[in-house]
């Protein structure tokens, strides 16, 4: 029986929050902080007759690790789940330490002010170390595992689809299907449609700067990037059918990278509709993705902020997205001596998401994932002091769950493979 903190209450925690609830005999009792209450008390009156799970909710900012801290340490949680901005991965890290609590998040570290100096000098070297150019890596939450492990807490990072159940298909592969993983294709299909010209799926801010970026993948231990959007294959996903996908840089490749160095190609493809990358293209020529403020009328404004407050909340999408996602990896590699290639993937059908919990896919199939974290730490069966990714512990008892909780999985042999 737990007790779980949940920072912030948008479209990911919604989903994560109603499936605690539906998950009582594990989660005893959640408390909803985020920095808008009036969002956690709205879910406290949806869910609250429907629960056995006891709720509770506060207002908190997040990036303020004395007053979260103390928030953590009144409510006395088993683990606290930060379901909020990778912003703030950070201080709450800081949190859980000084309250001496496990941690658990769905996205790795990234800056919300990328021109700040003592940052971007970390940055300047790393792209230079390591040859890759996006905004987010690990490196900063893998720097606490020796305070995670010498306060004897476990830190989960990325439990979320993509990363998340994406690593946790990488481990199932290795025990169950290879002695040896040669490549591994992660490809992250959305065949839904919200009938908006553009809109994001999640967070505005954060899902166009990963999308702006450079793509890169890793060969044989180093990194490869290529300009945005410049690799693009066609792949007929099943249950969506054919669609452009583009390889992006995305954060499980590195984890990957490092927990996996046996194997020899990692990539990760998404795809997009020909609207969504003309309205970006524009967006982005004109400036409105910048995070660097400008002066207008007096006013300091963010462009990509004040584009965010345009565009439709992503948590309003549930009710108009209709279709369904293929999200899944292609492993290829050799069993007994001999070539093998299988494929794992989930199809998740964006109205039957709405009838569930009230949200589209995109929430939902990272919201799952993210109870199903919390159940791993706090049931004990992902518990280890230190930082650690999906892909680093038993991949079994989190695939049974994904079966139970909504996101049942297949394993296909010798598919088409991706050139
Ligand atoms: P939203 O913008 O919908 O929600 C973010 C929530 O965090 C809001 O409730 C917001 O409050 C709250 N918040 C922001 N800043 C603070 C702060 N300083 N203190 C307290 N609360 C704060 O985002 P999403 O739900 O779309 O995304 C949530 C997370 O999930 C992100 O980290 C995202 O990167 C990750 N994600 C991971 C995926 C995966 O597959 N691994 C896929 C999709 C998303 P307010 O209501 O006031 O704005």
């Amino acid at each position: 029986m737990a007790k779980l903190l949940i920072i912030g209450c948008g479209g990911v925690a919604q989903v994560a929050i109603s499936k605690c609830c539906q998950n009582s005999d594990v989660f005893e009792e959640i408390m909803i902080a985020s920095r808008t209450v009036s969002k956690c008390e709205a879910m406290k009156e949806k869910l609250q007759n429907t629960t056995k799970t006891v709720i509770k909710t506060a207002q908190i900012d997040a990036d303020d690790v004395e007053a979260l801290t103390k928030l953590i340490k009144d409510y006395a949680p088993t683990a606290v789940l930060n379901v909020a901005l990778p912003y703030q991965d950070l201080t709450i890290m800081d949190a859980c330490l000084a309250a001496g609590v496990d941690y658990i998040d769905t996205a790795n570290y990234e800056p919300e002010d990328i021109d700040d100096p003592a940052w971007r000098a970390v940055y300047d070297k790393r792209c230079k170390d390591l040859g890759f150019s996006a905004y987010f890596d690990y490196s900063w939450q893998w720097a606490y595992e020796d305070k995670f492990k010498e306060a004897g807490l476990t830190a989960l990072l990325g439990t979320g689809f993509d990363p998340g159940v994406t690593s946790v298909f990488a481990a199932y592969a290795k025990k169950h299907y290879f002695d040896e993983i040669h490549t591994i294709d992660i490809l992250d299909c959305n065949g839904g449609d919200h009938g908006y010209p553009f809109a994001t799926n999640f967070n505005p801010e954060i899902n166009l700067r990963e999308v702006s970026a450079p793509g890169s993948y890793m060969e044989n231990g180093k990194w490869i990037e290529i300009p945005a959007m410049s690799i693009k294959r066609e792949y007929d996903f099943d249950g969506v059918g054919k669609k452009d996908m583009y390889l992006l840089h995305h954060e499980e490749i590195e984890a990957l990278g490092r927990n996996m160095p046996e194997v020899k190609r990692i990539r990760f493809f998404m795809t997009f509709g020909q609207s969504y990358l003309t309205h970006m293209k524009c967006l982005e020529n004109v400036g409105m993705l910048s995070t660097t403020p400008i002066n207008y009328n007096g006013q300091e404004i963010v462009p990509i902020q004040f584009l965010k407050a345009l565009l439709p909340d992503p948590a309003s999408l549930g009710p108009r997205t209709v279709g369904k996602t293929n999200i899944g990896c292609i492993f290829t590699g050799i069993k007994d001596g001999k070539e093998r290639s299988i494929y794992i993937y989930n199809v998740c059908d964006h109205q039957e998401c709405y009838k569930e919990v009230g949200s589209q896919a995109i929430s939902y199939t990272t919201g799952v994932p993210a109870m199903i974290g919390a159940m791993m730490v706090v049931t004990g069966q992902w518990k280890q002091p230190g930082v650690f990714t999906t892909d680093e512990f038993d991949p079994d008892p989190y695939m049974e769950a994904l079966n139970k909780w909504g996101l049942p999985w297949q394993v296909v042999e010798n598919p088409v493979l991706v050139d």
